[in-house]
């Protein structure tokens, strides 16, 4: 059983559409149909996450390197740089392509639905670009992060757990030589701010939890302890910073919540994802707003509606295959 944050936010926002993700790491290769189906509609984002992801990619690829040789960081030679980035995705998104192996594609302009205004992508630049703008301005982070000694970022942590394993990938871990590491996460948020500081919490048990990696395996002796780890959740839309810490009953919690998730996942899927486990048997969203956004829409309805059901009508596996 692989547990993560994000795939305990969608077990809880729909099952059916958690056991869809689960399906969708199987891959486009798989020789499940099904779970090729899954995996390409996966990639499917709303316009919202792909600027979200294209700020992490920024950061990534154009801040950290900077942060690792101890340059500064230039605002304006960021922003071209995204803005390359963001034109280059763009097109292939609207082209339906894939780039740096990666598949684009707007859930806005899936379902036969080409009717976005090209204002709504206007907007997501001027939002990517807010974004990067106040990043440059959170100097009490800065001041964190010139301090360190190294980088890494959008690691992917495992370690086994309870009755299965967990997976986080925090956007940054700072590493010092003299006291504990800084956990990152960038958020590009609207509206109302949202409060991520039990993700964060996971992704300090994880540092403490995972062997660690041997680019970062000199910080040993300051991992073991995640109440010492300091946690930054970094609004960049709201341009707020907000600082996060993790006590020792947090952590009691945390573990408590993390096997219950697992175990209801468990009970869900019957163990193994067998052919007696069908979406229709799973609840669906309290919210039908998030079926609006939601990438396995065509899939899933397909599956609730017999008389709709075609591609998959004599599909009967035994198990499915990942
Ligand atoms: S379409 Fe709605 S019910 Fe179906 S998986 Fe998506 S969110 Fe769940």
């Amino acid at each position: 059983m692989k547990w993560s944050f994000s795939a305990h936010r969608a077990f809880n926002r729909c099952q059916r559409q958690w056991y869809f993700r689960t399906l969708a790491s199987g891959g486009s290769r798989s020789r499940n149909p099904l779970v090729r189906e899954a995996s390409r509609l996966s990639k499917i984002q709303t316009i919202d996450a792909w600027r979200g992801s294209l700020v992490d990619d920024a950061i990534d690829m154009f801040v950290v390197p900077r942060l690792i040789f101890k340059a500064s960081i230039e605002l304006d030679r960021l922003l071209d740089a995204t803005r390359a980035l963001y034109e280059r995705r763009l097109l292939a998104g609207l082209e339906r392509k894939s780039i740096d192996d990666k598949m684009v594609r707007f859930l806005e302009l899936e379902e036969g639905n080409e009717s976005v205004p090209p204002e709504r992508f206007g907007r997501a630049w001027e939002e990517i670009r807010a974004s990067l703008t106040n990043l440059s301005t959170m100097n009490n982070l800065f001041d964190e992060l010139w301090e360190a000694e190294t980088f890494v970022s959008q690691r992917r942590l495992t370690f086994s757990f309870h009755t299965g394993y967990v997976t986080a990938t925090p956007d940054l871990i700072a590493f010092y030589k003299n006291r504990p590491p800084l956990i990152v996460d960038w958020k590009v948020l609207a509206g109302f701010l949202s409060n991520y500081r039990q993700q964060l919490h996971t992704y300090a048990f994880a540092v403490s939890r995972t062997t660690p990696h041997k680019d970062y395996i000199q910080f040993a002796q300051h991992l073991a302890y995640p109440e010492k780890i300091r946690l930054a959740e970094a609004q960049l839309l709201t341009n707020t910073l907000l600082w996060h810490e993790i006590a020792t009953a947090d952590i009691e919690g945390l573990q408590n919540w993390i096997a219950m998730g697992m175990d209801e996942m468990a009970l869900a899927r019957e163990g193994e994802f067998r052919a007696s486990v069908k979406p229709e048997d799973l609840s669906g969203p309290s919210d039908p707003e998030t079926c609006q956004r939601c990438p396995f829409r065509n899939l899933c309805w397909e599956r609730l509606n017999p008389g709709e059901i075609k591609r998959w009508e004599s599909y009967e596996p035994t198990f499915f295959q990942f």
